[in-house]
C-alpha cells in the first residue's frame, strides 16, 4: 500500500505536491532525558523496564537515534481552521519513527511531537515546549482510562535545549525547557490528508490514500467502489459521534477543532489548548485565541464536529458519483450523537430507561449548573448520593464557587432535585445499582487545569515525579481512591483566570 512519497532530502519547506509524505529525520537535542512513560502503552509495544529506563530509550525517543527498521516521515495535510480553508499545514512538528505490532497483533504508529522542523514547519521550529508536552502525555492517557478514544502517549523526554514561544501564551517570550512527547495511535490519518489532494485536484492521489486507509484501518468493512467508500465515510461518521458524546459526558473542551485535528479513527488528536469544564458553562473555550468568535467553546462541539464532517464529506465528493451515501453519513453522526445523548443523560443522571422528560430535566439542570456556578464534576459525581426519600443539596455542597450565585439558583434547583427525587422513587431500583451506574458515567478524576499546571510548576522546577503521580490517579478516573481527594478538589481561586493554552 506504498503511497508515493516526496523523496527530496531534508527538511526544507515547501509545498509538496502529488504526495501524502516525505521522509525526514528527527534533529538531535543537547540531553535527552526520559521525565515520564506509560506503563501500559510500554508493555503494549514489548518494552520491558530495563529498556525504558536505558539511555537509548530517552535518545530514541528524544530524536537522537533511530531503533533498526525505523524510516522517519513527515505526512502532508491540510485543513479549515477556524471555518477557512487553510491549504497546505502538514506535519510540522510531527515525526513518525515507524509502526509496532504488539504481541496481541495490534499495530501502532509511534510519532514523535517536537522533533525539528520538516517541510511542513513553515515559519516555525518544529519544537515544542515542556509544559505543552506534559500536557500532552497526561491528557492522552487520562482520556484513555476515561474510556474515551484517544491517541496515547508512550513517553515524555525532556531535550535539553531551551525553546521560545512568544505567541498565544501570556506574551512570554522567555526561552522554556523543550520536551518530545512520542504518541502512539494506529494511524493519525486526519480529515485534512484527504482534503489537501481534494483541494489540488489530485483525485488520484485521494483515491490511493482512501483505498489505503480503508485497507488498513477499516479491514472489516466489505463491498467496493462507491458502497464501499460510503461505507467508510458513514463509519467515520458515527465514531465521531462517539468521541463527541464521550467529550460532552466529561466536559472535555478540545479547544482547536479544525479539520486538521480530527482523526480519520475518531480518535481525539492534538492536545494543544484543551480544557477540562470546572463550573459547567456550555460557553466557556480555553483557546484564548478563540476568544472572540467562540467557534470551539464546549456546547458548540457537537455541531462542530458536523461541519468539519461536512468538509471531509466535500473533499470526498470526486470519489462519488452520487452524494447520497455522503449524505447518509451525516445523517448517521446526527442520530447516532442524539442517541448517545440520551444515553448519556440517562447514565449521568443513574436511570435505567430514557424519557423525553428526562432530557427536559437534564437541560435544566444545565441550565441551573451555568446559572448557579456549579462544578460539573463534583455535581454529577455527588448526586449519585442522593438519597430519593430525603433530597437535599448538601451532597452536591461542595460542587459551588460563588455563594451569591449559589443562593440565587438555590430554591429552583432544590425544585429540581425534588423531582427528580420522585423519578428515581418510581424506578424503584436498589441505590446501589443507581450509585454504581451513575459512578461509571461521572467520573471522579479529570485532569482539570490546575492540577496538570501544578505538575508542569514541579517538573519546570526539576521534579518530573509529579507527572507519574498525577498519571496514576488519572488510571482509575472512576473509583473512589480514598486518601486521593485532593485530586478531586474543585478549581482553587488562583487557577480561576488561567487559561489552558498551550501550543
Ligand atoms: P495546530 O494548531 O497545533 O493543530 O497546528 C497547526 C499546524 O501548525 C500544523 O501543521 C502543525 O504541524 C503546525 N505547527 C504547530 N506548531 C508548530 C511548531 N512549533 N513548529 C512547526 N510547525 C508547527
Ligand atoms: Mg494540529
Ligand atoms: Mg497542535
Amino acid at each position: 500500500h506504498a503511497l508515493p512519497g516526496d523523496t527530496e532530502s531534508g527538511s526544507r519547506r515547501r509545498q509538496v505536491e502529488g504526495a501524502a509524505w516525505s521522509p525526514v529525520l528527527p534533529t538531535p537535542v543537547a540531553r535527552p532525558r526520559l521525565l515520564a512513560h506509560s506503563a501500559e502503552m510500554t508493555r503494549a509495544l514489548g518494552f520491558d523496564a530495563e529498556t525504558v529506563a536505558s539511555p537509548m530509550f530517552a535518545e530514541v525517543f528524544g530524536g537522537n537515534a533511530l531503533a533498526p527498521g525505523m524510516m522517519p516521515f513527515a505526512s502532508n495535510y491540510g485543513g479549515h481552521q477556524f471555518g477557512h480553508w487553510a491549504g497546505q499545514l502538514g506535519d510540522g512538528r510531527a515525526i513518525t519513527l515507524g509502526e509496532g505490532v504488539a504481541d496481541d497483533g495490534r499495530r501502532w504508529e509511534l510519532q514523535l511531537k517536537g522533533a525539528g522542523p520538516t517541510p511542513y514547519s513553515r515559519r516555525a521550529d518544529g519544537r515544542a515546549v515542556l509544559r505543552s508536552s506534559v500536557r500532552e502525555f497526561l491528557c492522552s492517557e487520562a482520556m484513555h482510562h476515561l474510556g474515551i478514544p484517544t491517541t496515547r502517549a508512550l513517553s515524555l523526554v525532556a531535550t535539553g535545549d531551551a525553546v521560545v514561544r512568544d505567541m498565544f501564551y501570556d506574551g512570554n517570550a522567555a526561552p522554556e525547557p523543550g520536551a518530545i512527547v512520542c504518541r502512539v495511535a494506529p494511524s493519525f490519518i486526519r480529515f485534512g490528508h484527504f482534503e489537501l489532494p481534494a483541494s489540488r485536484g489530485d483525485i488520484d492521489l485521494l483515491r490511493a490514500l482512501a483505498d489505503f486507509t480503508i485497507a488498513r484501518d477499516f479491514p472489516h468493512l466489505e463491498g467496493d467502489g462507491e458502497a464501499l467508500y460510503g461505507a467508510w465515510f458513514t463509519e467515520v461518521c458515527t465514531r465521531t459521534a462517539e468521541m463527541i458524546a464521550g467529550w460532552m459526558r466529561v466536559g472535555f473542551v478540545h479547544g482547536v477543532m479544525n479539520t486538521d485535528n480530527m482523526s480519520i479513527l475518531g480518535l481525539t488528536i492534538d492536545y494543544g489548548p484543551y480544557g477540562w469544564v470546572d463550573n459547567y458553562d456550555p460557553d466557556w473555550t480555553p483557546n484564548t485565541t478563540d476568544a472572540q468568535g467562540r467557534r470551539y467553546r464546549f456546547g458548540w462541539q457537537p455541531r462542530v464536529a458536523h461541519w468539519n464532517l461536512g468538509r471531509l464529506a466535500q473533499a470526498l465528493s470526486p470519489l462519488f458519483d452520487d452524494v447520497a451515501p455522503l449524505q447518509a453519513g451525516l445523517d448517521a453522526y446526527a442520530e447516532t450523537y442524539a442517541r448517545l445523548e440520551r444515553e448519556t443523560t440517562a447514565a449521568k443522571l443513574g436511570l435505567p430507561d430514557f424519557r423525553d422528560s428526562d432530557g427536559d430535566a437534564m437541560r435544566a439542570l444545565q441550565g441551573l449548573l451555568q446559572a448557579g456556578e456549579v462544578d460539573m464534576t463534583l455535581f454529577f459525581r455527588g448526586l449519585a448520593d442522593l438519597d430519593p426519600q430525603a433530597p437535599s443539596l448538601d451532597v452536591v455542597a461542595d460542587a459551588f464557587y460563588d455563594e451569591a450565585a449559589r443562593d440565587e439558583v438555590r430554591t429552583r434547583l432544590e425544585a429540581w432535585l425534588q423531582q427528580y427525587a420522585a423519578r428515581l422513587r418510581e424506578t424503584g431500583e436498589p441505590a446501589a445499582d443507581r450509585r454504581a451506574r451513575m459512578h461509571a458515567a461521572n467520573p471522579k478524576f479529570v485532569l482539570r487545569n490546575y492540577l496538570a499546571q501544578q505538575a508542569i510548576d514541579r517538573a519546570e522546577a526539576g521534579d518530573p515525579d509529579a507527572i507519574a503521580e498525577l498519571l496514576d490517579v488519572m488510571r482509575r478516573p472512576y473509583d473512589e481512591q480514598p486518601g486521593r481527594e485532593a485530586f478531586a478538589a474543585r478549581r482553587p481561586d488562583w487557577a480561576r483566570t488561567k487559561a489552558g493554552c498551550s501550543m
